[in-house]
């Protein structure tokens, strides 16, 4: 099933906090560098990509120096406003190295919810990645409060896969510091194994995903195999892999066993 992962043109690829900043929230250049390198080369390629960029808070947090996540909403916004524009700042410098154009997009959990407001998006994204533009999309934390009901995204597994369904992607590839999902906890039990291929998020599957939150990052293994049940009720395949080894993302692409491939079917009964 993996074979036909080489024919993914359009590819949405989420970085996760843990990815591209240290412990202590500041940004690893040396990580975004390699990461802004792979995906360059991934457009020089012929593919069409989509970054899904979380750090905004991390960015934000190391740029203030505060070291434990806020638990408050104004700080975590405040944070972000702060990281956000540091993050952006990066990604210029970086895909400028590279002659690339990028473009920031922040959305909220509202546009999903409206066909205007989706069509809009969609329309813009499209218009972007026609222009050979690189769409970098954070959730609009400094907006997007938890405070109404339903109101906020929350982590940025959902937002990428709600927006491998916006742009129609052929896959989406989620990047983290985890190589894939386990049979056990692999911070608990050091012979856990990864498992290598889902073809159906049953409750066994979704049972194994617990939770791996850390300081920096929102989310963990379920809010990722959440985010392939969106994205395979769309029919897009989902690829969990590694960022550590910046090898994983070529071999990803090219359909090699790696990380936890989720098949486009894995939602169906
Ligand atoms: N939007 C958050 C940020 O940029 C990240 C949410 C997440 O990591 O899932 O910090």
């Amino acid at each position: 099933m993996r074979k036909n992962i080489m024919q993914a043109n359009r590819v949405v690829i989420k970085i996760g906090t843990s990815s591209i900043t240290y412990v202590n929230g500041n940004i690893n250049l040396k990580k975004m560098d390699q990461l802004v390198r792979v995906i360059s080369d991934l457009q020089n390629s012929g593919k069409e990509i989509v970054v899904v960029s979380s750090g905004a808070v991390g960015a934000g947090m190391g740029r203030i120096g505060i070291i434990e996540r806020p638990k408050e909403l104004n700080m975590k916004q405040a944070l972000a406003a702060i990281g956000q524009a540091i993050l952006m700042e990066l990604y210029q410098k970086f895909f400028g190295e590279y002659n690339r154009k990028i473009a920031q997009i922040l959305l909220t959990r509202d546009v999903f919810c409206s066909k205007i407001k989706e069509n809009n998006a969609f329309n813009t994204m499209s218009t972007l990645l026609s222009m050979g533009v690189i769409p970098i999309v954070n959730e609009n934390d400094t907006v997007s409060t938890s405070e109404i009901e339903g109101d906020r995204i929350g982590d940025n597994d959902t937002l990428s896969a709600m927006v491998a369904g916006l742009v129609e992607a052929d896959l989406l590839l989620i990047l983290s510091d985890v190589e894939g999902l386990c049979d056990t906890n692999p911070c608990k039990n050091p012979n856990a194994k990864l498992i290598s291929h889902i073809d159906k998020l049953s409750e066994e599957i979704l049972s194994l995903a617990e939770d791996s939150k850390n300081e920096f990052g929102t989310g963990g293994m379920i809010t990722k195999l959440n985010a392939a049940k969106i994205a395979s009720k769309k029919n897009i395949p989902t690829i969990l892999t590694c960022s550590d080894d910046i090898q994983n993302i070529y071999d990803a692409l090219d359909g090699k066993e790696i990380g936890t491939f989720i098949s486009a079917k894995a939602n169906e009964v």
